[in-house]
């Protein structure tokens, strides 16, 4: 019989590339879907599963709707992705960030203990759970947690209550603590996918320059197409875990700059200038993952570069403002 899963966060990056990704292993694909006032089916139009899914409607923060779901959807994985997930955003909206961020993990864990606490659960939990901690270098499953935004702490709060749940009441979640990954399906408000925006409309001559904060914060970045394969992964799995999925290798802000500009013949130097006022109030200075422990009790291992990722996220870029480009000029 096909196999059903529900994915909150449907409608974001990784919501798009887990979609195409159990559609293509034969499951049938439910989403929840948050009402917004402006479309937001482009991602999984993109990969071209937008009329493969089945969207009910429903919010994080409304665990009625989320009880809704799982009785429409009967599934046997439910993945939490949906999150307010951009770390800038949550000192403005810090209970907004707490609500469906942390929160919303909690009514998700509710919703499937009071309907079915047979369901297995993935929370995507994040590497800005570990935030400011100097002394771990290298960051690993058993490294100590300090979280330095709302965001975080909001995330460390759902990692700790899935992890609660299978001890109190053997739910089934595992936690992925997944490092920075990006895609052409990126926001544009992340630091990547801004400097791959901007490197396309600078090559095209429609912008002179790209502001940004912080260039010497150093992330460990990968592709979004090769994390969800993760998380499929760890549901397979006889026992619950908690894994953190990374390349292991990290940049800063400035060397991705550089390898973006290089793509398109460029020197960073000429174009991107200092703004403070995309300075942090709490800065994560580095995050580097060690996924050993993923890659030797799932078997996964990182396909893509960082040079790949942002060449292909720049191809993409350039494709779309190109577009723009001609409906400006008609
Ligand atoms: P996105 O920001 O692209 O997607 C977030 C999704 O959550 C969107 O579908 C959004 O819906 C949905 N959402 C937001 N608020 C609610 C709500 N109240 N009720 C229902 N849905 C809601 O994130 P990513 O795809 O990049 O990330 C997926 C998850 O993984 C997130 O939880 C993120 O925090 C986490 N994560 C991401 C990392 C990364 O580098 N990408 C790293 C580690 C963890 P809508 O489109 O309508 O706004
Ligand atoms: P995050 O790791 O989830 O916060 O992902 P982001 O892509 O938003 O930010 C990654 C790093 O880039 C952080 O250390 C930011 O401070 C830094 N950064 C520097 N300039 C910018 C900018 O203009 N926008 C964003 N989003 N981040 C920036």
């Amino acid at each position: 019989m096909e196999k059903s899963a529900l994915i909150t966060g449907i409608t974001g990056q990784d919501g798009a590339y887990l979609s195409k990704f159990l559609i293509d292993k034969g499951y049938k694909v439910y989403g929840l879907l948050a009402r917004r006032s402006t479309p937001t089916m482009w991602r999984l139009a993109y990969l071209g599963v937008d009329r493969k899914v089945e969207m009910i409607e429903g919010d994080l923060s409304d665990v009625t709707s989320i009880i809704r779901a799982i009785h429409i959807a009967q599934p046997v994985e439910f993945y939490n992705l949906g999150a307010q997930s951009f770390v800038g955003t949550s000192w403005n909206q810090p209970q907004l960030t707490a609500l469906s961020t942390g929160f919303g993990a909690l009514n998700c864990l509710e919703a499937i203990r009071l309907t079915n606490p047979k369901i297995k659960f993935y929370q995507a939990s994040t590497s800005e759970m570990f935030g400011g901690i100097p002394a771990y270098p290298l960051q690993s499953e058993t490294t100590p947690f300090y979280p330095r935004s709302p965001y975080g702490v909001s995330k460390l709060f759902a990692h700790w209550m899935t992890i609660n749940y299978y001890e109190s009441f053997s739910i089934f979640g595992c936690c992925g603590i997944l490092f920075n990954h990006e895609s052409p399906l990126r926001g544009i408000e992340f630091v990547t996918r801004k400097v791959t925006d901007a490197v396309a409309r600078i090559k095209l001559g429609v912008r002179d320059k790209l502001y940004l904060g912080n260039i010497d914060a150093k992330r460990d970045w990968g592709f979004a197409g090769d994390y969800v394969e993760a998380m499929w992964l760890m549901l397979q799995e006889d026992e619950p875990d908690v894994y953190v999925i990374a390349t292991g290798q990290t940049t800063t802000v400035r060397d991705m700059c550089q390898i973006a500009f290089e793509h398109v013949g460029l020197n960073y130097r000429d174009y991107v200038e200092i703004d403070p006022s995309f300075y942090r109030p709490a800065e994560v200075d580095v995050l580097l993952g060690d996924p050993t422990k993923a890659q030797i009790k799932l078997g996964w291992k990182n396909k893509t570069s960082l040079k790949q990722l942002i060449e292909m996220m720049i191809e993409a870029d350039l494709k779309r403002v190109k577009a723009e480009v001609k409906v400006q000029n008609m």
